[in-house]
């Protein structure tokens, strides 16, 4: 039995920390928010009308069988726990009008994919359908390579990775260094179906200009195994990882911030809280990983690694009166969707710097869950990408005055000019920049996913014996289940 202290009580830390005290290890948490969640965060907000309750962070749940996989290796059921329905539409996508013969259209996603063929045959043209059918029969492959070699394996070194991906055959036969773009152009005669494909870039904070293809295997993931909705919010699954936890033992510690890490002999010794020095066999880390090489753990030439970063996002909680008809998920989609990626992240290389985008695709999920909202009213979750928070050329000082109020403004007109207008139906908003999520859940520059590699990301043990990194910004990537994957590679790394 080891001593084990997780830092960070976000998803990736939660579960890595019931899977190591379902081993039997002496697990201790340590988070610096007074909530466990991290970018699974809440807000709650009490009105006249009633009750507001938002996901302030995911708001889309795939592969839920990687949550039952933890939840059984801990001894318990994920359906005690969370009550989750599957959606259908997946999202729902707006594309603009692009000309007289381009009207506007909409197609919703699902998980059938002989129903999303005939969706698409349906507004784009049989042609169009037969392309992703193809494209479809790749991905698939590209899944089952990943899935096999790749999302569950433990990688130690920076090159490990490199070497994985270029060996297996599939993502190689995607062809090395082929972008997530050059394959929808390759496959996609379609613009509006590139467009949904170039979107699953952002689902690891990436440009798909320069996103790896292999990142195919995400809509085919979401749209293969479906998404999920769990009734009452993305958040319940939080409060199901921190009680596993507790009934496991696992001391859970909030409001209190690891501020280093000790090492000796090139292995881990102990973590320090402040003037406290806390021994351990074993950290697992769930820190981002720019937080952890910069300031628990000094460490230049990992850290170095680390230059991409994610893009972020900038958020609106919607209190509306009435109801939309909106879908539970929907993407609005601009007329130039690379106008977007070059204000997100500039070009600081030429001096460009990046800027809150003028014409962004805004997501809204509006959950039919009578658990979030008042009668007669809905609670909307708006998200557009937005440049991280910071005051180089990479950046957007998302604390000046004034600009995330007008920024918010804007979205809302922007939101309005597609055909959605909400500006008169208010009960109040509240707005979350990225500066925010840089503070509530201690994400360097407010950035999602940590860095914006897609699949080459730090590896998950970390430069001294015992040290180990879970979470979105290590291997194998971010959003719920890659963290949660993580956690398991991690756990089964260390072993018992
Ligand atoms: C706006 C938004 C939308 C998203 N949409 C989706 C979606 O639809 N679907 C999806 O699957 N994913 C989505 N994601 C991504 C998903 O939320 C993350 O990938 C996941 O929650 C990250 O988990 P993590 O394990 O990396 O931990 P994090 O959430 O990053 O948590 C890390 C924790 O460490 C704590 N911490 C930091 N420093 C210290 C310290 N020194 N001492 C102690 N504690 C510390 C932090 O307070 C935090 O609680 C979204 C994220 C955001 C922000």
């Amino acid at each position: 039995m080891a001593r084990v202290v997780v830092i960070g009580a976000g998803v990736g830390g939660l579960a890595a920390a019931a899977r190591l005290a379902a081993l039997g290890h002496e697990v201790t948490v340590y988070e610096r928010a007074d909530e466990v969640g991290g970018k699974l965060g809440r807000y709650r907000r009490e009105t006249p009308v009633g009750t507001f309750h938002f996901d302030t962070g995911p708001s889309l749940l795939t592969l839920p069988q990687v949550f039952a996989d933890l939840f059984e290796a801990t001894g318990a059921k994920l359906d005690e726990y969370v009550d989750l329905t599957p959606l259908d539409p997946i999202v729902r996508h707006h594309f603009p009008a692009s000309g007289p013969d381009t009207p506007a259209t909409v197609l919703d996603s699902c998980a059938d994919p002989d129903v999303f063929a005939a969706r698409i045959g349906a507004v784009f043209g049989a042609p169009a359908a037969r392309d992703w059918q193809r494209l479809w029969r790749r991905a698939g492959r590209v899944w089952a390579a990943s899935w096999r070699d790749v999302l569950r394996s433990a990688v130690d070194s920076p090159l490990a990775l490199t070497r994985l991906a270029w060996r297996l055959p599939e993502l190689a036969a995607i062809a090395p260094g082929r972008t997530l773009r050059g394959l929808g152009r390759r496959h996609l005669r379609d613009p509006r179906l590139r467009m949904l494909l170039d979107r699953y870039a952002t689902y690891t904070g990436a440009d798909p200009r320069r996103a790896a293809a292999a990142l195919v295997a995400i809509p085919y993931a979401e749209m293969h195994f479906g998404a999920w909705y769990p009734r009452g919010g993305l958040g319940t699954l939080a409060d199901a990882l921190l009680s596993r936890c507790l009934d496991l033992g696992v001391v859970v510690a909030t409001g209190t911030t690891v501020t280093g890490i000790d090492a000796a002999g090139g292995r881990v010794q102990a973590v320090r809280l402040g003037g406290t020095r806390v021994p351990a066999d074993v950290v697992v880390a769930n820190v981002d990983a720019l937080t952890l090489y910069r300031d628990l753990l000094p460490t230049p030439d990992r850290l170095a690694r680390l230059a991409d970063r994610s893009l972020a996002g900038f958020v609106l909680l919607l209190g509306v009166r009435g109801e939309s008809g909106l879908a539970h998920h929907n993407v609005f989609f601009p007329t130039d969707y690379d106008a977007e990626f070059d204000a997100v992240f500039g070009d600081p290389g030429r001096g460009v710097p990046a800027r809150p985008v003028p014409d962004p695709t805004v997501f809204v999920s509006v959950p039919a869950d009578p658990l979030v909202r008042p009668a007669g009213h809905e609670a909307w979750f708006v998200l557009v990408n937005a440049p991280r928070h910071g005051r180089t050329l990479g950046g957007v000082d998302w604390r000046r005055p004034g600009l995330a109020d007008a920024y918010a403004d804007h979205v809302l007109d922007v939101l309005a000019a597609r055909g959605v207008d909400v500006r008169d139906r208010l009960v109040f908003r509240e707005v979350r920049t990225p500066a925010d999520l840089a503070t509530t859940a201690g994400a360097p520059g407010g950035a999602i996913h940590g860095s914006a590699g897609g699949l080459l990301r730090p590896p998950n043990r970390g430069p001294v014996h015992g040290l180990f990194l879970v979470g979105g910004s290590t291997h194998p990537g971010g959003g719920l289940p890659m963290v949660t994957l993580s956690a398991q590679i991690v756990a089964e790394r260390i072993g018992r």
